[in-house]
C-alpha cells in the first residue's frame, strides 16, 4: 500500500462519520468518489427538483403499470443498494428515458406510445437499471459538474443550486450523457436483468429495431435519445450477438395482415 493511502486509510479508520476528514481521505487518495449514502441523498434531493421541473404523469394507471414492471427489473438488477423508484413523465413528444442518481428512473409518456408490449417497455426500464447497477449516473453527474461543486450540495449549503442543476439536467440531459461504452454495458446489463427477470429479452432488440426506424422518420422525437445515446444501429447489431450467444434468435415483428372484406 502506498504511503499516502495509508494516511488515507488510518484517517477513515480513525474517525468514521466525520465528513470533513473522509473528505480529506478522498482527496489524499485521489478517489472522487461518492459512497452509496451520498448518491441515495444526492438522487433523492435532485428527483424532488426534477418533478417540479417536469409534469409527472397524472394517471395512476399509467404509473402503476411501468412501476410494477420496474420492480420486477430491479428485483434482478446486479445493484441492490438502492432502492429503485419509476416515474413517468408527461410529455408526448419525448422518445427518452433516463435515470438519475440514486436509482431514479423516468420514462416519457412519448415513449410508452412507441411500446408495443411489456417485454420492449422492460427492455427500456432494465437498459436504465443498467446504467444505476453500473453507477454511471452517478460517475457522469461527478465528471460533468465536478466532485466539490456535488460535495457542497450535499452538505446543504445553497437550496438555489438544486433547482438550477435539476433544470440544467432535464433541459439538455448534458450531465447524463454516458459514453458509447457505458451505454453498450446498460444495454448487456439490461439484456441480462431482463432474462432473469423472466421477460423476453428480445424485447430491447425489438425497441431498437423501432429507434432505427424512427431515426428516418420522425428525427425530431428521438433528438435528445439520439444526441445521449449512440448510433441505435450498432446497439442492435451489440444487443443481437448478445441474444445469440443466449440461445435467443432475433424474431422480428410479424406485419398485422389486414384482409379488407
Ligand atoms: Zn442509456
Amino acid at each position: 500500500m502506498k504511503h499516502r493511502n495509508l494516511i488515507a486509510l488510518v484517517l477513515v479508520l480513525a474517525c468514521v462519520g466525520c465528513p470533513q476528514l473522509q473528505n480529506l481521505s478522498r482527496v489524499i487518495m485521489n478517489v472522487n468518489v461518492f459512497s452509496t449514502q451520498e448518491e441515495v441523498q444526492f438522487g433523492q434531493q435532485l428527483s424532488a427538483e426534477i418533478e417540479k421541473e417536469m409534469k409527472v404523469l397524472d394517471d395512476p394507471k399509467v404509473q402503476d403499470h411501468v412501476r410494477r414492471i420496474g420492480r420486477k427489473i430491479a428485483a434482478k438488477a446486479p445493484r441492490q443498494d438502492v432502492e429503485y423508484h419509476f416515474t413517468v413523465i408527461d410529455n408526448i413528444k419525448e422518445v427518452n428515458a433516463f435515470a438519475g442518481p440514486g436509482g431514479y428512473v423516468y420514462v416519457y409518456t412519448g415513449l410508452l406510445k412507441k411500446v408495443s408490449d411489456d417485454n420492449e417497455l422492460a427492455g427500456v426500464l432494465a437498459h436504465e437499471v443498467g446504467h444505476v447497477s453500473a453507477r454511471h449516473s452517478m460517475k457522469q453527474m461527478t465528471k460533468r459538474m465536478g466532485f466539490d461543486a456535488i460535495s457542497k450540495m450535499l452538505l446543504g449549503e445553497d437550496a438555489q443550486e438544486w433547482q438550477v442543476t435539476a433544470t440544467q439536467m432535464v433541459s439538455g440531459l448534458g450531465f447524463l450523457s454516458f459514453s458509447r461504452k457505458q451505454e453498450y454495458e446498460a444495454d448487456e446489463l439490461g439484456v441480462q436483468i431482463m432474462n432473469a427477470a423472466g421477460y423476453d429479452a428480445r424485447g430491447l432488440l425489438r425497441f431498437l429495431d423501432k429507434l432505427v426506424a424512427m431515426r428516418d422518420r420522425e428525427p425530431s422525437a428521438v433528438e435528445r435519445m439520439l444526441a445521449t445515446h449512440p448510433a441505435p444501429s450498432e446497439r442492435r447489431a451489440r444487443v443481437a450477438t448478445q441474444l445469440r450467444a443466449m440461445g435467443l434468435a432475433h424474431q422480428p415483428v410479424q406485419p398485422q395482415l389486414h384482409i379488407d372484406r
